[in-house]
């Protein structure tokens, strides 16, 4: 075990930051027994399995031809502690679609972000996330809300995280 989040999957709210139970969201796709029907759906169990360490499940939904030779080996390195999810849009074609999100986290004692508009095709019944266009975010301020959504603001809350 490592020092990722575990979680009760049938009582916590699932990481993604939906108000469902990991069982009810992201759960069904990180065992196979659902696919992500939407680049959303897909995105949000993407962050998902980032928080709960399911790394091979992030490789099987990243699709081959823009994975750059990332192996789980390489992500389970990683040492973010992930804080929150906000996903600010989401459109779907047929078979492309695009989220722009901001995944915060904390690493090595300090609070960033990813916020990226990622990129999805669907082949075979199944949405896979290509590439994203990496964007530059403001930090929050001590007296804003805080970014992991638990409507506290951010200095009485994951500012304490923060040595
Ligand atoms: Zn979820
Ligand atoms: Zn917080």
């Amino acid at each position: 075990m490592n020092n990722n989040q575990t979680l009760d999957s049938k009582t916590t709210h699932c990481p993604c930051g939906t108000s469902l139970t990991y069982d009810q969201c992201c759960e069904p796709c990180h065992s196979g027994r659902a696919v992500a029907e939407t680049p959303e759906r897909l995105m949000r169990s993407r962050y998902s399995a980032f928080v709960l360490a399911h790394f091979h499940y992030l490789i099987k939904t990243h699709h081959v031809d823009y994975l750059q030779g990332v192996t789980e080996q390489q992500l389970a390195q990683g040492k973010m502690q992930w804080l929150g999810l906000e996903v600010l849009s989401s459109t779907q074609l047929s078979e492309y679609g695009e989220v722009t999100f901001k995944a915060w986290f904390i690493e090595d004692n300090q609070l960033d972000a990813i916020y990226e508009c990622s990129s999805f095709i669907k082949r075979d019944g199944h949405w896979l996330y290509t590439e994203g266009q990496q964007m530059q975010t403001r930090l929050p301020g001590r007296n804003d809300a805080c970014i992991c959504n638990s409507g506290k603001k951010f200095k009485q809350c994951c500012a304490k995280r923060l040595g």
